[in-house]
């Protein structure tokens, strides 16, 4: 069983994205590697659940910061209750459209509109894909298949990159 030491936890965000992005091509061969054997998920799960507990994510934020965050009927209508003030207020203020024409939060220089220094202001209201992100132990369909997601997560969320990380030496990944 693989042992993850606080030690070796890398939760720097300058090293992060220096790391995250020179191993993007090692990371894309690994998740091939991944696709190509029959790993069980649940060695997969375990890990995810390791690194999740030493890592704080009220310490970092960086995903509030890098990404834009879709949005569905029922995130708007428990934001604007949570905000006390009514959806089409919360729509005009807070919300725009992606390229794609999908429903996303605002954002600002600072990253996310609800984004205070390390902090979410609306986190007992936070979207669904707030709180299921980085989308390792809960998403749809199984790690393996959620895969091509992480080689990208892996260059700015610490949760991912020491995922994968501790996964490599698991499956014995041949660089
Ligand atoms: S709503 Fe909160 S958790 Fe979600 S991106 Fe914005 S600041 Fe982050
Ligand atoms: S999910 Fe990742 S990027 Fe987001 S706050 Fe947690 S550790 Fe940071």
């Amino acid at each position: 069983m693989l042992r993850l030491y606080p030690g070796r936890v890398v939760t720097d965000l300058v090293q992060i994205r220096r790391l995250g992005e020179k191993k993007r091509e090692e990371n894309l061969r690994f998740r091939r590697h991944i696709k190509s054997h029959n790993f069980v998920e649940r060695q997969f799960r375990r890990v995810a659940e390791q690194v999740q507990e030493q890592i704080d994510c009220r310490r970092c934020g960086e995903c509030c910061r890098v990404t834009e965050v879709q949005i569905a009927g029922r995130d708007v209508d428990r934001l604007a209750r949570f905000l006390r003030i009514s959806t089409k207020t919360f729509l005009e203020q807070y919300t725009a459209r992606d390229e794609e024409d999908t429903l996303v939060l605002r954002r600002s220089e600072r990253g996310c509109v609800f984004l205070y220094g390390n902090e979410c202001s609306v986190y007992e209201a936070r979207p669904g894909n707030c709180e299921r992100f980085p989308h390792l132990l809960r998403g749809a369909g199984s790690i393996q298949s959620r895969m091509w997601r992480f080689v990208d997560r892996a260059t700015y969320c610490p949760i991912v990159y020491n995922w994968m990380e501790a996964v490599k030496e698991l499956t014995k990944f041949r660089l």
